[in-house]
């Protein structure tokens, strides 16, 4: 199980200085295109919340997708996608938040969260942590019995974690 996790920690490569000088990204590219990869992250991550009763996952935009679906999917879960401003059609609600440079909006559908539901938000990665609390508001103004929330990647040193509401059950299989 450790060693699992640790083959997919090494199969996530460094980029430096993408997008912008200074930054490291970590490429989840170079880890999905390995389909023994690709499967060991959907098998972890589903086992964390086989027994929640998740009944809705959100994904985030864009990346966020990817193992968002594959969750909702194994767990037999609705997605919703949470997306960027202009693209989701009909009745939305949004959620603005700061960025490093101005600020940024997030929107989900109304009606695609019901009070009965038990939602996992999920993205790929946890930096600042600034989308995921913009996400975090948003899914609360459904009024969902539980929200829980999970990445494949936290980068620990941004501590973003630590700006989370008190109580939010967080999880994430690969820590940097
Ligand atoms: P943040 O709002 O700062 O937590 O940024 C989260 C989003 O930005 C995630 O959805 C990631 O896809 C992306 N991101 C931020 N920093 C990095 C990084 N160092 N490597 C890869 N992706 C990143």
């Amino acid at each position: 199980m450790k060693t699992e996790i640790e083959e997919i920690k090494r199969s996530i490569r460094d980029i430096h200085d993408f997008p912008i000088p200074g930054i490291v990204f970590k490429d989840l590219g170079s880890a999905l295109k390995n389909p023994r990869i690709f499967n060991l992250i959907a098998n972890h991550l589903t086992n964390l919340y086989q027994d929640k009763g998740i009944t809705k996952v959100v994904g985030i935009e864009s990346r966020g997708f990817i193992m968002g679906s594959v969750l909702a999917y194994r767990l037999q879960a609705g997605f919703v996608l949470a997306r960027k401003p202009g693209k989701l059609p009909g009745e939305i609600i949004s959620e603005s938040y700061q960025k490093e440079y101005g600020t940024d909006t997030i929107e989900i559908q109304t009606g695609t969260i019901t009070p009965d539901d038990v939602v996992l938000i999920h993205d790929d990665l946890l930096a600042t942590g600034g989308t995921i609390i913009a996400v975090q508001r948003l899914v609360k103004r459904f009024q969902p019995r539980k929200i829980y929330t999970s990445f494949i990647v936290e980068l620990e040193f941004l501590h973003g974690r630590e700006l989370f509401p008190e109580g939010m059950e967080t999880e994430s299989l690969i820590k940097f």
